[in-house]
Formats: C-alpha cells, structure tokens, sequence
C-alpha cells in the first residue's frame, strides 16, 4: 500500500489492512513473522513543513527469531501503537545537514521517505524492527548453551563447569606434587 505526495495534498489517509506472513520482507532481520499482521491508523501531509509525512497508528502480530542464548525459537508478540514522522530524503550532498536536523529534534522519531511518498510495508517493518528488545531471549532466564559441551542448560544441566573447576584443582595439585 503506497501513499503517494500527490495523494496525501488532497486528503488524509487511513489504512486497516492485515498482511499474511510472507508478505512484508524480514529476511536480513532474523525475525519470522508467524501470525498476520494487522494494523490501522492515518497518514497525513503536514501542513507548514517541507512535505513532511506523519503515520500514526497501532499494529499486532506475533514475530519468532532464534533465541541469543540457546538457539531455541523465542516468542515475541507486538502489540504497539506508534507515530512516526518521514521527511523527504535530502540529496546526497546535504546529508550533514540532514544530520543536524535529527540531533536537534532528540526524541522524535524521524525518518526519511525517497520516491514521492510512503510504502506502508516498509514503515510496518521498520517500527516491528525498532520494537524488538536488544536481547532477543526466549526467557530472561535463559541459561544458554553450554560452551563446552554445547548442550543446552535449560533442559539438561550438565556439569561441564564443575568438571574444568576440578580439572584445574588436579592441575595445580600435580604441580605442588612435583
Ligand atoms: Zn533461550
Ligand atoms: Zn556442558
């Protein structure tokens, strides 16, 4: 769903729309999208501005990655509402004044649209992205994998820490023996 520049001068938009796994890209994040995607909200032109675009809105879907400690798949379901703001992609050469411009605005979240306007699927991705925890776990508990024996501790323990403890007792004691 694209909303064109041109579209948005004469009206407001508003989106309630649902996309099937598989129909927005998450290859490179390392998130698999497992339930629809629902969302609703507006997309308006900002009057005063430099063809500024606000999408404001809420969405729910449920995305899985592999947990950073185990491997396992951890669960992450979403369910935020956001507000976003797109300005025109400045030409390449401006870049540091585009840089400026973000440093002064601190809390807001700004980014850039090129091509006369806004595809929704890539500002669904973008915000799905910003909301997932640094930590993708599947359990703030998460023992992780042994390095050792690459077993996972959070269904079996195993005693490879105690073992290389008492490995290095026996080597230190062999040593005082010679
Ligand atoms: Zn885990
Ligand atoms: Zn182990």
């Amino acid at each position: 769903m694209f909303f064109s520049v041109k579209d948005l001068e004469v009206r407001k938009a508003h989106f309630e729309v649902t996309f099937q796994p598989g129909e927005i890209d998450f290859l490179d994040s390392g998130l698999r999208q497992i339930s629809p995607l629902a969302a609703g909200g507006a997309v308006e032109l900002l009057g005063d501005t430099l063809g500024e675009i606000r999408v404001q809105g809420k969405l729910q879907v449920t995305m899985e990655a592999d947990c950073d400690r185990c491997l396992e798949t951890a669960l992450h379901p979403v369910e935020s509402t956001f507000d976003l703001f797109y300005r025109p992609a400045p030409p390449a050469h401006a870049h540091h004044a585009a840089e400026e411009v973000e440093l002064d605005e601190g809390e807001v979240e700004l980014s850039f649209y090129e091509g006369g306007g806004l595809e929704l699927k890539e500002v669904l991705r973008e915000h799905i992205l910003l909301s997932m925890p640094m930590q993708r776990v599947c359990n703030e508990a998460c023992k992780g994998i042994c390095p050792i024996c690459g077993q996972n501790r959070n269904s079996s323990g195993c005693d490879c820490h105690a073992k290389s403890a008492d490995d290095r007792w026996e080597a230190l004691r062999s040593l005082t023996l010679n």
